[in-house]
């Protein structure tokens, strides 16, 4: 592969001649709209653009905007042809830097194609162009009775496309799968502008499953610009059940028979001692006023946008004060509690009567959403979990978008926050949360919930923050260095559902080893010039 390096001559050459193909408007060249695009919503981002010129994101040198297939297709022709870096762009939602433009180049804009183009309500399939914005896409399936059952916490703000691109997962994963189960057929214009069409089958043996090849790969082997996809019926009943078990082992144990005997609660959510002190006891888990969706099982009302009220450090501080009355904290600042996470990291593993708050919610038709958790209810009556009602898992679902979006509160209290979601077998789960944890706990404060749980194994999802100093560009890197490492060591995935843009690309050569050769061969026979998204999943 040879990099594509975009000649000042090759991006002038571009700029005119895809105006002529698409229209003057389309094609942005001004820095203001540049810089818009420069970041996603990644702390490497935010960190980066926080430490000032030159230490984030080179810009991409215009954004290019195409409103159907034809127009993306005259796009990658063109960055061909002149060698042109070309970076697709969904929503811009990413959290690892999937659509930086690490050689400049062109941001190729999603968003205009934007229309649901067939429902197949005999067959439950849908299809529709990658643009189309997550929330509107469930919106107009409502309307029809159904869902799509993919609900990311980043789903007002992110497009099918960048769902399929980055191979997400919505909260209620248990039940309707990842969005690799939910792809029936893609619709892709490869690096030389050719469209091909996956076959929209219901199984296939007819060779490899085209649809895996192009889901997750993120922009480097080409434009996903159409997707059909399985949906499903709306439920017609909801139900939230909320537990506290003593000790995570006997949780995971409950919510592993419960799956592996034939339950299939749609949310699945269980939080470590840290991560249930700030759920369950900072008042969050309080029931809050009903909202608008409460009990209604269309899927059609979302839960509102909720106000940025109070930062994390500042409830961390909070909720520490409440719950450890005998360990003086109190005199401790939020900065204070965020320089010294091996403490607090201590501190929280060995409180005294925390447990860990499992929350399920099951739905679907009555009768049979009913007696999945008439079945999980007994489960856990035989584990002596201390039954916490519905009220929990309810507020957990009123609060399940807003809850991601506190990051801004986080930063302007002098801290920066991440994430890091891992999966593997339920057999060796332990041992990654134990490994992950000591590694991020010598950089950050950091908690975890296990969710999107199946027969076979489960995610982990880490929360972790430290101050935002002027070494935090270097402490964020060395947290993810050694938390990947500690993945890799254990032989996990070092992504369950954000994906690995360039934030992970070393640790996924690692994780597959000579398999990492394959998807670089792919992608060299594929894109020879490497214009297609440079430097992403490791390759380049
Ligand atoms: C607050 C918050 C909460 C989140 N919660 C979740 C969650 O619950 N589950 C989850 O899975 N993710 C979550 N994410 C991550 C993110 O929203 C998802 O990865 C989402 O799928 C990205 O969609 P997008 O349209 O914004 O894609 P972008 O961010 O624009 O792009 C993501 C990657 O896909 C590529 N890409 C985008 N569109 C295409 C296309 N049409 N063809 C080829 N390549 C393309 C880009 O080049 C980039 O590499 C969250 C993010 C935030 C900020």
């Amino acid at each position: 592969m040879t990099g594509a390096v975009a000649s000042p001559s090759a991006l002038s050459a571009a700029a005119r001649r895809l105006r002529e193909a698409l229209g003057a408007e389309r094609v942005d060249e001004r820095a203001v709209t540049r810089e818009a695009y420069v970041r996603d919503l990644s702390a490497l981002g935010h960190l980066g653009w926080r430490a000032g010129p030159g230490a984030g994101p080179p810009l991409p040198d215009m954004v290019v905007s195409p409103k159907d297939v034809a127009g993306v297709q005259a796009v990658v022709r063109i960055a061909h042809e002149l060698r042109i870096p070309l970076i697709p762009y969904g929503a811009g939602s990413g959290v690892c830097g999937g659509t930086f433009a690490v050689r400049g180049g062109i941001t190729l804009d999603l968003k205009g194609l934007d229309r649901i183009l067939e429902v197949d309500e005999t067959s439950l399939l849908v299809r529709c162009e990658a643009g189309v914005n997550g929330q509107l896409f469930e919106d107009a399936l409502a309307r029809r009775g159904l869902t799509c059952g993919h609900f990311p916490s980043s789903i007002t703000c992110s497009t099918v496309g960048g769902w399929v691109a980055a191979r997400g997962a919505g909260q209620l994963s248990t039940r309707y799968g990842k969005v690799e189960d939910m792809v029936a057929g893609l619709e892709v214009v490869l690096p030389d502008g050719t469209l091909v069409r996956t076959p929209v089958v219901p199984r296939s043996a007819a060779g490899p499953d085209w649809n895996l090849v192009f889901t997750g790969s993120e922009g480097v082997l080409g434009v996903i610009v159409a997707a059909t996809l399985r949906v499903f019926r709306a439920p017609t009943l909801r139900l939230f059940r909320s537990w506290e078990l003593p000790t995570l082992g006997e949780a995971l144990d409950l919510v592993r028979v419960s799956l592996q005997r034939g339950a299939r609660p749609a949310a699945v959510r269980l939080y470590d001692p840290l991560d249930t002190l700030l759920v369950a006891k900072s008042g969050d888990a309080k029931p809050l006023p009903a909202a608008p969706d409460a009990g209604a099982p269309t899927g059609e009302a979302i839960a509102p946008w909720w106000p940025l009220s109070r930062t994390t450090p500042a409830r961390l501080a909070a909720t520490l004060r409440a719950a450890l009355p005998e360990v003086d904290v109190k005199g401790l600042a939020e900065r204070a509690i965020l320089s010294h996470p091996q403490l607090v990291n201590r501190l929280t593993g060995t409180i005294p009567g925390v447990g860990c708050l499992l929350i399920l919610t099951f739905e679907g038709e009555p009768e049979l959403a009913e007696a999945e958790a008439r079945f999980v209810d007994r489960l856990a009556r035989e584990r002596k979990a201390v039954d916490r009602g519905p009220g929990p898992a309810e507020t957990w679902w009123r609060n399940k978008i807003a809850v991601s979006f506190k990051q801004s509160g986080v930063y302007e209290a002098g801290a920066f926050v991440d994430t890091m979601e891992v999966a593997t077998r339920w057999d060796k789960l332990d041992a990654l949360h134990t490994a992950v944890r000591k590694a991020l706990s010598l950089h950050a404060l950091v908690m975890a919930h296990f969710s999107h749980a199946y027969p076979d194994g489960c995610s982990i999802y880490f929360t972790f923050a430290a101050p935002a100093g002027p070494d935090a560009q270097a402490r964020h890197r060395a947290a993810w260095r050694d938390a990947l490492a500690a993945v890799v060591e254990q032989g996990a995935c070092v992504s369950h559902h954000h994906g690995i843009g360039l934030l992970k690309g070393e640790a996924l050569r690692a994780s597959l080893g000579p398999l990492h050769d394959v998807l670089a061969r792919l992608k060299a026979a594929l894109d020879p010039h490497d214009i297609m998204n440079p430097g992403k999943l490791g390759l380049s």
